[in-house]
């Protein structure tokens, strides 16, 4: 499907109803759950009824040709909370995770165990990063060892978003310390298994909402059918590094989600932006509204520009995840760089422009501005993206803009006589060189039908 800005009327009735789920259900339990620091139950079970909370709903999403549905509605969904959003959304990281690396029976068995249903609700963890590193995903240490048809796990993971309470816990492990990142394995650990445990919970700065801890693996046993893919898959894929071929099953999850963060960050952007404009055509200061002064005015601006230029970032990135149209030129990281650091810069613009009352929390910008934060730095910190665009900078592919490489329209007839083709300009030349001579009324009528639609 060609890239289209024309959405679609179900793609508007998604964006108004998550518009809606977020003002009047989200909005109001921020600063709550922001404060507590607890998993919002009561939202997510709200969103399972609501049918935004099931994997046949992000499946419905992911299969939109577009692209747009799934940037469309996580944008209103972080506009409404960041934190609370996040624990929306993060067992469909580790379902992404599942999709991309489980087989389809593992995918029928254990999705619905992440999701759970309205009455029941359950979560999910995608559990990558470790102490000692998380952008250097080649270091990390926590082994899985095979032992008859189970695998044993040893190590520790931090940070791990729904860590400790999910249900279900994907958990990226090394198999072979040989092979770098294509010598890791995912495994799914459920709730309960001995030798997995949640040592703390982390205090954080921001999406306070969102449960994130501390993981600790200590001879803990994984029967052999909770390898993601399976053993004959993971031997194939092991065969295939050690002569140097493959990719690591983590790296590939992070690619295909960083336009959906960027799309989270977006709705913070979006937020914080909004509110600024408001607050700044509301306050008076010498007399009149601070928003005639161009110093507040002008910064707004360009954060607006940049929040549509992200958003097409973001766009673009999704509608090439959902045509397999490949990131070369790291158009997934372009996005998520773009969006977080614009996130950033309107959450600190936002409590610049409502001054003290900013950085109290009477108003919700200053925890915007600590949720915004995140961005840069989960998924792949800015740094990790600039690294991802930058190595393509001296690939040959990046040498011609990028549309250059998008599958084109193969019509014959457009490329022949579509606009901006030779046949159209020889035609052109030949209208303008009979219209000297012709009489002036046939003039008017030929100019009138040749000049461009206004
Ligand atoms: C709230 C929160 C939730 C998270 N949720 C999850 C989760 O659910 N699951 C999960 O697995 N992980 C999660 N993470 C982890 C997150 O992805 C990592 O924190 C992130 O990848 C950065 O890793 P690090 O903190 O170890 O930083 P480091 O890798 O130690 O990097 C430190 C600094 O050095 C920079 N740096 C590193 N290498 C280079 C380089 N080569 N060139 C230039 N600069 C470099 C980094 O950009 C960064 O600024 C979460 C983190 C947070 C804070």
């Amino acid at each position: 499907m060609a890239f289209t800005l024309e959405l679609t009327p179900a793609h508007h009735e998604l964006v108004r109803r998550a518009h809606t789920f977020a003002e009047e259900v989200i909005r109001p339990a921020a600063a709550k759950y922001d404060q507590l620091q607890e998993c919002p139950w009561d939202i997510v079970d709200a969103a399972a009824r609501e049918g935004f909370y099931s994997p046949l709903f992000y499946a419905d999403m992911i299969a939109d040709p577009s692209g747009l549905s799934l940037p469309l509605y996580l944008e209103e969904i972080f506009w409404g909370c960041a934190g609370i959003g996040l624990t929306l959304v993060l067992p469909a990281l580790a379902l992404s995770a599942l999709n991309q690396a489980g087989t389809p029976e593992q995918l029928a068995k254990w999705a619905p165990e992440m999701f759970g249903e309205p009455g029941d609700i359950k979560l999910a963890a995608l559990a990558v990063s470790e102490p000692q590193g998380g952008s250097d995903v080649a270091n990390l240490q926590t082994r899985a060892v095979r032992d008859g048809d189970d695998w044993v796990l040893n190590g520790t993971k931090i940070w791990i978003g729904n860590g400790g309470i999910a249900d279900v816990t994907i958990v990226n492990a090394v198999v072979d310390p040989e092979l770098g990142t294509k010598g890791q394995a995912m495994f799914l650990v459920p709730k309960g298994t001995p030798g997995m445990d949640q040592v703390r919970r982390l205090d954080k700065l921001g999406h306070r909402a969102s449960h994130t801890a501390e993981l600790s693996f200590v001879d803990c046993r994984i029967p052999g059918d909770q390898l993601l893919g399976g053993a004959d898959k993971l031997e194939h894929k092991l065969e295939k590094a050690r002569r140097g071929e493959g990719r690591s099953a983590a790296l590939g999850t992070f690619e295909q989600t960083r336009p959906m963060v960027a799309a989270m960050a977006l709705g913070v952007a979006r937020a914080a932006f909004e509110y600024a404009c408001d607050y700044a055509s509301r306050r008076e200061a010498f007399g009149g509204p601070v928003i005639e002064n161009q110093g507040v005015a002008f910064p707004l601006v360009d954060i607006a520009a940049e929040i549509d230029a992200a958003r097409l970032l973001c766009w673009r990135a999704s509608w090439m995840a959902a045509n397999g149209v490949p990131f070369h030129l790291g158009e997934g990281s372009m996005s998520k760089l773009k969006a977080s650091e614009v996130a950033v810069r309107a959450a600190e613009q936002a409590v610049q422009v409502c001054g003290g009352w900013g950085y109290v929390s009477d108003l919700p910008v200053e925890k915007w501005y600590r949720d915004a934060k995140l961005y840069t730095i989960f998924e792949g910190t800015s740094e990790i993206q600039r690294m991802v665009i930058g190595r393509t900078l001296a690939t040959e592919a990046s040498q011609t803009p990028q549309h250059h490489q998008l599958p084109g329209d193969h019509g014959g007839l457009s490329r022949k006589f579509g606009h901006g083709s030779l046949a159209r300009a020889r035609a052109g030349e030949v209208f303008m060189k009979l219209a000297q001579k012709a009489p002036d009324r046939l003039l008017e009528l030929g100019g009138r039908l040749a000049s461009p639609g206004r």
